[in-house]
């Protein structure tokens, strides 16, 4: 089963796949960690990924899809989830070439609401644990003390630039996920442990 997982920047994916890795077996595919493995190989590949990313240029698509593959080519589990990727249409035509989209969940979350979440939004350094002030005022990691950092593009400026972004790229996604029957919408401004709830009675 391959999913994909659809919503703005703060409408809780990294929660969610966080979450059910405590209830699932999954390989996650997300790209911009697929790039940072690469990068720590020293391949040749992630030498040239680390050049165009050092210099803030967007990593092509071709490569983008060719650590993709690297991943999903020692795959071993049946489910796979997406995260943050495909992002446009064009990546998304490149993910039907290499396997089918049984699911699209999507995510969905005004854009004030995602915005407040962003401002409230905590990682840890360490572990990548995703946490709230609310909750750790401290900021020290609950699961590992690690020191929780406020992430470099959490700021309103770049949060409302991603919105614009998603709105072109990835929102016609959405549509397209929808007329191929395999959208399904989750309310994302309940609690984590909803969209979770939600979330595991479509996959199951
Ligand atoms: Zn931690």
């Amino acid at each position: 089963m391959n999913i994909v997982l659809l919503g703005i920047q703060g409408s809780g994916k990294g929660t969610l796949v966080q979450d059910l890795s405590k209830h699932l077996d999954f390989l996650l595919v997300s790209v911009g960690s697929s790039l940072r493995d690469e990068i720590a190989t020293g391949s040749k590949l992630g030498k040239l990924i680390k050049s165009k990313m050092d210099k803030g240029e967007l990593v092509d698509t071709n490569i983008v899809m060719d650590t993709i593959n690297k991943k999903l080519s020692d795959n071993k589990k049946s489910i796979v989830i997406f995260d943050g990727f495909p992002r446009s249409r064009e990546q998304a035509d490149e993910l039907d070439k290499i396997c089918n989209v049984d699911l699209a969940i999507y995510l969905n979350l005004k854009k004030e609401d995602a915005l407040k979440r962003i401002m409230n939004r905590l990682t840890c350094s360490k572990c990548g644990n995703i946490t709230t002030r609310v909750k750790c005022p401290d900021l020290v990691c609950p699961v590992c003390n690690g020191k929780l950092t406020v992430r470099s593009d959490d700021t309103p400026e770049v949060a409302n630039k991603r919105f614009e972004q998603y709105r072109l790229e990835t929102e016609p996604l959405i549509k397209r996920y929808r007329e191929s029957g395999v959208l399904v919408e989750i309310d994302a401004s309940k609690t984590p442990n909803e969209v979770l709830k939600a979330v595991m009675k479509v996959i199951k």
